[in-house]
C-alpha cells in the first residue's frame, strides 16, 4: 500500500474508535492498541511531514462537544497528555525537558568554572534542576470547573479542547466538588480547576448489579459509567451514580494570585476545599518517578477508583512556561500508561447463550485463571464478527484483559501455541436450544433465534419481567421461573397471573407460605406504572429511560402499539433502531394478545389507572428539589410518583422552585430554599398531596 492511502486507511481507522470511545462511549478496541495505531500515524506523519495535515488525530485533541447540552468554548484550551507505555520513551522525555531548559549544559558548564550567563531557563529554576510532580493518572474524564468570586459557576468537559459541553447541572450533583470556595486562599477572582470525575469501583459493581438483576447489558468499566452518565438528561440518575472527582490545576489569567509551582497550587486549591488525590509525590529524578510508576502498577488493585497510570508534570510553573505545548498536549508532562490487566489461558470450549431477546452470544469457557482479584472461567466473545476478526478457536491459547471491566474479554489469540490440526471455529446454523434456524439481520451483529416460544427466551423474557427494576415481583427469581416453565405451568408472562397457589404449593422447595407470597407479590405488581410495564413486556432496545419516555408520550399500551414509525421517531430520546424494534414487536400478533390480557388481569396499561383513584396531575407544572434522605422512599420512587401525578424533579432550588420536599440530614438546599422563602415540604406532606387529603 502506498504511504498516503495507508495514512488515510489509519486516520479513518482512528476516526471511527474516537467516535465509539468519546461520542458512544462504548470502544471496541484496548487503549493500549488504540495508541499504538496513534503511535504508527505519528511515524508515518514524521517520516512525511508534507502528508500532515490539520484534521489529522495526530494534531488535534480528539472528542467533540455532543449537541445535548450548550457548547462552551474554552478560556485557556484544554489539551491531552503525550503517552508512552515504555520506560526508555520516558527517559527521552526527561531528556527533551533538560534539553529544552539546558540544565544538564549550565550544571556541566557551571562544573568546569565557566562563566554562565544568565538565561531565562536559569532564571526559572530555584536549583538548576528539575523537580517533577508524580500524580496518579485517574481513569475518568477530564472536567473544567469556572468559579468567579469564589462561586461554582459552569462545569464543563473536554470536547475537542476548544469548545465542550456545558454540564454545571450535572456537576452540581457530585458533593466534593464545592459550590463555593473556603475563603483565604488568595485565589485569583476568576479562575478554573481541573481534575477528573471518576466512578469508584463499588458504585460500578452496584449499578452493573442492579442492571444485571433488571436484565439490562452489563456496562464495561467505571470509566464508561462516569462518561455516559454526565451526558444524562436526568441529574436525579446522575445524583444517584455517585460520581466523584479529584482536581489536579489551577488556570487562571491572573498569574500573580497563582502560585510558582504546580504543587504550591495544588495545596492552594485542596485548601480551598477542593479534593486532591493525596497520593502524588513530589520526585527529584526521572529515577525516583519510575519508582513511584512500579510502585503504583503492582498497586493500583488497592485504590478504590481506577487508575490506568502516572501522569508526570514540570514542577516550576516558570519551566513549564519555557517548555510551551504544542497543539495537542503540554511539553512539560507526560502519561506513563499501565497496561491492562491481562493473563495468558486456554479457551476449553466456546458455548452460545440465548437472551431473552433471542440473541445468541458466544462465550469462551476458559482454563481457570486469577485475575485482578477474581477467579476466572468464562470471557464473552461478543459476536460473531469479533470470532472471524480474532480468529478465535477451541483450543486456543489467549490473553484475557480485565482492566476494571468486570466481564473479561479475549484480547488476543497467541498464534504460535496453536496446535496444527486446530479448525476454525463453527458458527451454529440452528439455536443452541430450540434448534430454529438463527438469522442475522442487516447492520446488527448478534445472531438471532426468532422462535418466541424457545424455552431459554421464554424464560429469561419472564425473569426480565419480574425483575428488581421492571415489575418487581417479589418471590419470583430466575430458579422459580425456570422451574414454573419447566413444569409447563406458564410460558408467557401473561400466564403468570393466571397461577393459583395450588399451583405453585405442590413445587418442589416451595410450600404454602412461599406459593402465597408469589401471588402476593404477582397481585402487587399490578399496581407498578405504565413505564415500569413497558420496560417488563421485553421489546428489544427498550431500556427503563426510553419506557418512561414512551409512557409520558402514548400514556397507554394499546395507543404505543397503534403508532408509526414517524410518530416514534419523532420522540425526542428515541433512535431509529429502537423505533424500529417497536415496530416489529407490535407486527407480532402473539405480543398483541399478551397485552390485551395483561390489560384483562387489570395491569396499568392506561397511564391514569396508576394513581387508584386520585387526580393525575395534581403536581402539573408543580417543580420540586430533593433534599436529604426520606422515611420510606427511595429517590427514584418519589420521583416516580412526582412525575406520575405530573410533577417534575430539579435539582437545584432557585426561585422558581414550588417545593423542596426534605428528608433526615437535610442539607444547604434546605437553607436556601428557607431564604427563598420557598415552600418546604416532608414525605408526609407530599403523600397527603397525592392522596388530595
Ligand atoms: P489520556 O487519557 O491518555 O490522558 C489525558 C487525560 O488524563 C487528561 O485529559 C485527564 O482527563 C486525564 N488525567 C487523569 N489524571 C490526571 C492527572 N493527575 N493530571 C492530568 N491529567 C490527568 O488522553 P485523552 O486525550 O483523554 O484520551 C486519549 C486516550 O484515550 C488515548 O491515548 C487512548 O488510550 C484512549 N482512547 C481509546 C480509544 C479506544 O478506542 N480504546 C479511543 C480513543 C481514545
Amino acid at each position: 500500500m502506498n504511504v498516503k492511502k495507508h495514512i488515510e486507511q489509519l486516520r479513518k481507522e482512528i476516526n471511527t474508535h474516537d467516535y465509539n470511545y468519546y461520542v458512544l462511549a462504548q470502544p471496541t478496541v484496548s487503549d493500549f492498541e488504540y495508541d499504538q495505531l496513534i503511535k504508527e500515524l505519528q511515524k508515518l506523519e514524521e517520516a512525511h511531514p508534507e502528508l500532515v495535515t490539520q484534521q489529522s488525530p495526530t494534531q488535534r485533541v480528539s472528542g467533540e462537544p455532543t449537541k445535548e447540552f450548550p457548547t462552551v468554548a474554552h478560556r485557556f484550551p484544554m489539551l491531552s497528555l503525550a503517552n508512552t507505555y515504555n520506560e526508555q520513551e520516558f527517559r527521552d522525555f526527561d531528556a527533551r525537558v533538560r534539553k529544552v531548559l539546558e540544565i544538564e549544559n549550565y550544571a556541566t558548564r557551571q562544573d568546569k568554572g565557566e562563566q554562565v550567563g544568565i538565561s531565562q531557563a536559569q532564571q526559572a529554576q530555584d536549583d538548576n534542576e528539575v523537580e517533577y510532580i508524580a500524580e496518579l493518572k485517574i481513569d475518568g474524564l477530564a472536567i473544567s470547573l469556572l468559579y468567579k468570586d469564589g462561586v461554582f459557576i459552569r462545569g464543563a468537559t473536554r470536547g475537542d479542547g476548544t469548545q465542550g459541553d456545558d454540564i454545571t447541572v450535572n456537576l452540581r450533583t457530585i458533593r466534593s466538588i464545592p459550590l463555593k470556595v473556603f475563603e483565604g486562599q488568595h485565589l485569583p477572582d476568576e479562575f478554573e480547576v481541573r481534575g477528573e470525575v471518576y466512578l469508584p469501583r463499588e458504585n460500578f459493581e452496584r449499578i452493573n448489579k442492579e442492571r444485571e438483576q433488571e436484565g439490562e447489558a452489563l456496562y464495561m468499566n467505571p470509566r464508561n459509567v462516569a462518561a455516559g452518565t454526565l451526558k444524562m438528561q436526568d441529574t436525579m440518575i446522575v445524583a444517584s451514580r455517585g460520581l466523584q472527582m479529584f482536581c489536579y490545576s489551577l488556570h487562571s489569567a491572573d498569574s500573580s494570585s497563582a502560585g510558582n509551582y504546580h504543587l504550591e497550587n495544588l495545596e492552594k486549591i485542596k485548601k480551598a476545599g477542593f479534593p486532591v488525590n493525596p497520593h502524588l509525590k513530589k520526585c527529584a529524578s526521572i529515577n525516583e518517578v519510575l519508582e513511584y510508576v512500579a510502585k503504583w502498577e503492582k498497586k493500583r488493585e488497592s485504590l478504590s477508583y481506577d487508575i490506568d497510570g502516572v501522569v508526570v508534570k514540570v514542577n516550576s510553573i516558570a519551566q513549564q512556561n519555557i517548555l510551551g505545548t504544542t497543539a495537542k498536549s503540554p511539553r512539560w508532562a507526560i502519561a506513563f500508561k499501565f497496561k491492562a490487566l491481562k493473563v495468558e489461558t486456554v479457551i476449553k470450549d466456546v458455548t452460545w447463550q440465548v437472551g431473552r431477546t433471542g440473541a445468541v452470544t458466544p462465550v469462551a469457557e476458559l482454563e481457570q485463571v486469577f485475575l485482578a482479584g477474581t477467579t476466572v472461567s468464562r470471557a464473552t466473545l461478543h459476536n460473531v464478527d469479533e470470532i472471524k476478526r480474532k480468529d478465535i478457536r477451541v483450543g486456543d491459547h489467549v490473553f484475557i484483559e480485565k482492566g476494571g471491566d468486570i466481564i473479561p474479554k479475549v484480547i488476543e489469540v497467541i498464534k504460535e501455541k496453536r496446535a496444527a490440526d486446530s479448525k476454525e471455529l463453527e458458527i451454529p446454523e440452528n439455536c443452541p436450544v430450540c434448534g430454529t434456524p438463527l438469522k442475522r439481520t442487516e447492520g446488527e451483529a448478534a445472531l438471532r433465534c426468532e422462535n418466541y416460544v424457545c424455552p431459554e427466551q421464554v424464560k429469561r423474557r419472564i425473569a426480565h419481567f419480574a425483575s428488581r427494576g421492571a415489575m418487581d415481583i417479589s418471590g419470583l427469581g430466575i430458579s422459580l421461573v425456570e422451574l414454573l416453565v419447566e413444569q409447563e405451568l406458564i410460558s408467557t408472562i401473561a400466564d403468570l397471573y393466571e397461577l393459583k397457589k395450588e399451583d405453585v404449593a405442590g413445587l418442589e422447595r416451595m410450600g404454602d407460605k412461599s406459593a402465597e407470597n408469589l401471588i402476593a407479590g404477582l397481585e402487587a405488581s399490578k399496581k407498578q406504572s405504565l413505564a415500569r410495564l413497558i420496560f417488563a413486556i421485553g421489546i428489544p432496545f427498550i431500556g427503563i429511560t426510553a419506557a418512561k419516555l414512551l409512557a409520558k408520550e402514548f400514556g397507554s399500551l394499546k395507543k404505543m402499539t397503534e403508532a408509526n414509525k414517524e410518530q416514534l421517531e419523532k420522540i425526542d430520546g428515541l433512535g431509529e433502531k429502537m423505533a424500529e424494534s417497536i415496530g416489529r414487536f407490535f407486527e407480532d400478533e402473539k405480543n398483541i394478545e399478551i397485552i390485551k390480557r395483561l390489560a384483562s388481569f387489570g395491569l396499568n396499561v392506561e397511564e391514569d389507572k396508576a394513581g387508584s383513584g386520585t387526580s393525575p396531575g395534581v403536581f402539573e407544572g408543580k417543580t420540586f428539589v430533593l433534599t436529604g434522605t426520606l422515611p420510606t422512599l427511595t429517590r427514584v420512587e418519589v420521583g416516580e410518583l412526582i412525575e406520575k401525578h405530573g410533577g417534575k424533579v430539579i435539582s437545584s432550588v432557585s426561585k422558581k422552585t414550588n417545593y423542596l420536599l426534605a428528608g433526615e440530614k437535610a442539607g444547604s438546599k434546605l437553607a436556601k430554599a428557607e431564604k427563598l422563602g420557598i415552600q418546604i415540604i416532608s414525605e408526609a406532606d407530599l403523600m397527603k398531596m397525592v392522596s388530595g387529603d
